[in-house]
């Protein structure tokens, strides 16, 4: 039988098969995955194959297929060896607000490369529309526009008045959805007016440079009524805790891609050198002016150099 992981303990994990059905699941010895060195052999979000034991009616997971993506931090402070919180993650979608709170294009652009670095990928929701007198609606267009051209999918919504929560339904129907963004923002808000009732435990990761508890609690996936999942991931502060080198910043730049090649050095970090196709497309106001700043303040300040672990 087929089926994907939607909640692990350690010891046993809840596989959910495409009819619907939930069985208890077990694994069997060893049980080894190519590659990664985990604490977790298996994640929430596996798929995996696995079969029904007679005894106990609890089933066995005898192979997972492979992972189009995961989220993974180190298991301890010290160790070499990593957890895998979640995986096969369809979107990231980052919860803006830009009455109050207000979400800075840093903060943004923060997730969104975090995101691509693990290829996972992002929509941008504006809520509190409801809230937008002229100046914000203004400015909310011209950053949906920034990054509608760089090709993310952006919507508009209100999660209090109901406005644009189909559009963002319809997104995510079959999907396996991970929502963030920083308090207050309205995910709660937002989760509710989905699906009335669903309560995520700590809902939701929120980027941060905090260097998170190192608490092992596990992921879980909460089925949709409609179709698909959200991930409910408690404990986990930080979905910017990943190895980064300021080097590789530029191609998760997504739009610096079709420039960075006809820079005239092979390496141009895009900040001083001559013939830089990038700054001369930040000039030439193709590249957002907005995005170029944010680049730079992300390859300059310490959330890179600085190992979390
Ligand atoms: P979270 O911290 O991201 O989960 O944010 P909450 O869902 O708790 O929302 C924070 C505050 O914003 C609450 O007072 C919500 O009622 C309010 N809020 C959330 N979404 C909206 C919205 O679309 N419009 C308005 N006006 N308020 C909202
Ligand atoms: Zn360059």
């Amino acid at each position: 039988m087929e089926g994907i992981v939607i909640k692990s303990t350690g010891s046993w994990y809840l596989v959910q098969t495409q009819e619907r059905n939930f069985y208890n699941c077990k694994i069997r010895g060893r049980f080894k995955t190519k590659g990664i060195q985990s604490t977790n052999p298996i994640a929430v979000g596996d798929e995996v194959s696995f079969s029904k034991e007679k005894e106990d009616g609890m089933g066995v997971i005898n192979s997972i297929h492979p992972r189009r993506n995961y989220l993974i931090r180190k298991a301890t402070k010290l160790s070499s060896r990593s957890h895998i919180i979640a995986s096969n993650i369809d979107y990231a979608i980052i919860v803006i607000s830009l009455a109050f709170p207000r979400t800075s294009s840093g903060f943004i652009d923060r997730f969104l490369i975090t995101a691509e670095a693990y290829h996972i990928p992002s929509i941008l929701v504006f809520n509190k529309i409801d809230l937008n007198d002229s100046e914000i609606e203004n400015q909310m267009n011209e950053w949906m526009e920034i990054y509608q051209k760089i090709g993310y999918n952006c919507l508009a919504l209100s999660a209090k008045t109901g406005e644009g929560v189909d559009a963002l339904k319809k997104l995510i129907q079959n999907k396996t959805n991970l929502f963030s963004g920083h308090s207050g923002v309205g995910k709660s808000a937002l989760i509710n007016s989905i699906q009335p009732g669903l309560q995520l435990k700590t809902s939701i990761v929120s980027l941060s440079t905090e260097k998170g508890t190192h608490t092992t609690t596990f992921a879980e996936m909460h089925p949709l009524d409609f179709g698909g999942y959200i991930i409910d991931t408690p404990g986990i502060k930080g979905f910017g805790l990943i190895d980064f080198e300021p080097e590789e910043v530029p191609k998760y730049f997504l739009e610096f891609g079709k420039y960075a090649s006809k820079c005239k050095f092979t390496n141009c970090s895009h900040t001083h050198e001559p013939n830089c196709a990038v700054i001369n497309a930040v000039n030439n106001s193709e590249i957002a002016q907005s995005r170029y700043n944010n680049y730079l303040a992300i390859i300059n300040d310490d959330y890179f150099s600085e190992k979390p672990y």
